[in-house]
């Protein structure tokens, strides 16, 4: 058995045992793996903070058939603002059960993972809304995940959407008015196709720089909503945590 080095994420903690912890970590180069934290329940451990959730950490860990064991864990950033507001923390945990939940095991995803540390970045460190950018977050998973892949062009035939946006998530986006008329679908508001086709054409930070009506909010909401149910796993247990603080 060797000792491997990673940076990883905590996407969920259960317990293992009385005192230790088993963890879901989103790491880089790897991909979902499960880490065991002997200890980790007590205070006094030094697997206390980088086993919470949302924290950020350096580990070392022996790598045994289906699991890490963790013998050391340093914190590279532990996301504590999300703790601090209620409206963070569900936000925050909607999109981590998001990933968890569509994420496969031991498949590296980079792009993923930076997109889920700057979304959580948003979220913590600053006033951004934090429903837009859980939305944003949505938009790009679903784009990263192969089934937004623009909303510029219709998904549908293929030509330039100019005018009108219609949505349908089994077609896989946005149609034309032509192609919308024959499959049906949602009529889009000009701020939510200029929001989708900002996000979908934008990189890093930038994608969280805009602003939107709450009218818009909301039909991204529903959007975005009914195409994860289309394509995604959907969070369950965040989901009601997300209705009780809107
Ligand atoms: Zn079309």
């Amino acid at each position: 058995m060797s000792i491997e080095k990673f940076d990883g994420i905590v996407l969920k903690e259960t317990e293992l045992g009385e005192t230790g912890k088993r963890l879901t970590v989103f790491a880089k180069d790897i991909g979902k793996i499960t880490v065991s934290a002997k200890g980790a329940k007590s205070a006094k451990s030094r697997f206390s903070a980088p086993s919470q959730l949302f924290c950020y950490s350096s580990f070392s860990a022996y790598k045994n058939k289906n699991f890490y064991n963790a013998v050391t864990a340093e914190v590279i950033e532990s996301f504590y603002e999300i703790r601090t507001d209620i409206k963070k923390l569900a936000y925050a945990c909607f999109i981590t059960e998001l990933t968890d939940k569509n994420l496969m095991e031991g498949q590296s995803a980079d792009e993923l993972l930076k997109l889920f540390l700057t979304a959580l970045a948003v979220i913590s460190k600053t006033d951004y809304d934090e429903r837009l950018a859980a939305l944003v977050f949505e938009t790009k998973f679903l784009n990263l995940s192969g089934y937004f892949a623009q909303a510029d062009k219709c998904a549908e035939c293929g030509i330039e959407i100019t005018d009108e946006g219609i949505f349908n998530a089994s077609k896989g986006g946005v149609l034309c008015r032509d192609c919308g008329t024959l499959c049906g679908g949602e009529k889009l508001l000009v701020g939510t196709l200029s929001a989708f086709e900002y996000i979908l054409l934008s990189k890093g930070k930038k994608m969280f720089s805009f602003r939107v009506s709450e009218e818009v909010l909301f039909q991204m909401e529903k959007c975005l909503g009914e195409m994860i149910r289309e394509y995604m796993v959907m969070p369950e247990n965040s989901a009601g945590f997300l209705k009780s603080v809107k």
